[in-house]
């Protein structure tokens, strides 16, 4: 690996090396039309197709490597990235969320012993919190004027009331099959997660500034196509404004005249699901030969 602060050239992207949040990363970076050469230490894959490079890290590592400079952008859960911003080191590049990715979702939330009531923050003053997120747990304890210890652990949070080292925990949620087999109830969510583009700040003043622009837009165009129909139908000019507004929210639709016919061709990219009732309802307001398509790219 080159020096990290030395000017390059190529954009440098960190991912998650195995975990929840490796294949839907790798997976996001191959549909954007990135290639990569898997290098034998499995760190550092280099860009074949274009020059951008792949650095292969612990998710927790991702912030950091992108505030010193050793890596331009990273796929990293919310959860993570607000934690080490609120804890950034002084002199570091600040490092924001660029785009959000609609994956790896779960939430950071305060779980109580199954049997204690909840009411409210003021019942946590005094208590001990065990968690490994004490920046965003303090910050949270602090906007409700609560006093309360937290207790830092890296891992096994869940197990702290069991063992006695805390009275409650502040951990990721998702299904909460987690907390259930610890006896515990989720009480308050302090942060919604998913996975995120992050970046810093300030784009760099160089070609790895417009590699970072043309990457984040295919960022989107991925995204937008997960949801993304192509919707075209004939109809009569009249029929055409009821029509439309049936569709899900979407493109201005494309008129086109077909040959010999008073009817119109009518296309349309639209963003969310389209459903038989959606179908049947345009059928029944004057909409004919009916289809609906997946779309590959799209390029807005
Ligand atoms: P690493 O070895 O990279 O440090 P890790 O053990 O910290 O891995 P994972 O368990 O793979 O990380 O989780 C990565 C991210 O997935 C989390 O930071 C979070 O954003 C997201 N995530 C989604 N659901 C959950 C969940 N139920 N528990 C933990 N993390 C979850
Ligand atoms: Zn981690």
């Amino acid at each position: 690996m080159t020096t990290p602060n030395k000017a390059r050239d190529r954009l440098r992207i960190a991912i998650q090396k195995s975990g929840r949040m490796a294949d839907v990363s790798q997976d996001l970076l191959a549909r954007c039309g990135l290639k990569f050469r898997q290098s034998r230490d499995k760190l550092f894959c280099f860009g074949e197709s274009m020059p951008i490079d792949l650095l292969l890290v612990r998710d927790d590592d991702i912030p950091s490597l992108i505030a010193q400079g050793v890596c331009d952008l990273g796929i990293v859960g919310r959860n993570v990235l607000a934690e080490q911003s609120l804890a950034a080191v002084e002199g570091t590049l600040p490092v924001v969320e660029l785009c959000a990715l609609d994956n790896s979702r779960c939430r950071l939330s305060i779980a109580v012993p199954q049997d204690m009531d909840y009411n409210g923050p003021h019942q946590l003053q005094g208590l001990r919190i065990a968690t490994s997120y004490p920046a965003l747990l303090g910050a949270w304890l602090a906007e409700h004027k609560v006093e309360a210890k937290i207790v830092f652990l890296a891992g096994s949070v869940e197990i702290a009331p069991k063992l006695g080292t805390a009275d409650l925990i502040c951990d990721l949620v998702s299904s909460g099959a987690t907390l259930v087999a610890n006896q515990l109830r989720e009480a308050v969510v302090i942060l919604e997660s998913e996975a995120v583009v992050a970046g810093p700040q300030t784009v760099p003043p160089d070609e790895r500034g417009d590699l970072r622009e043309l990457l984040l837009r295919r960022i989107d165009g991925v995204i937008q196509v997960r949801e993304s129909k192509l919707v075209m139908l004939h109809a009569a000019r009249a029929n055409v404004d009821a029509i439309r507004k049936m569709l899900p929210n979407g493109q201005m639709p494309t008129l086109l005249p077909i040959e010999g016919s008073e009817q119109v061709a009518l296309q349309a990219v639209c963003y969310g699901a389209i459903t038989w009732q959606h179908l049947e309802d345009m059928k029944r307001a004057g909409a004919s030969q009916l289809l609906v398509l997946p779309v590959e790219k799209i390029l807005a």
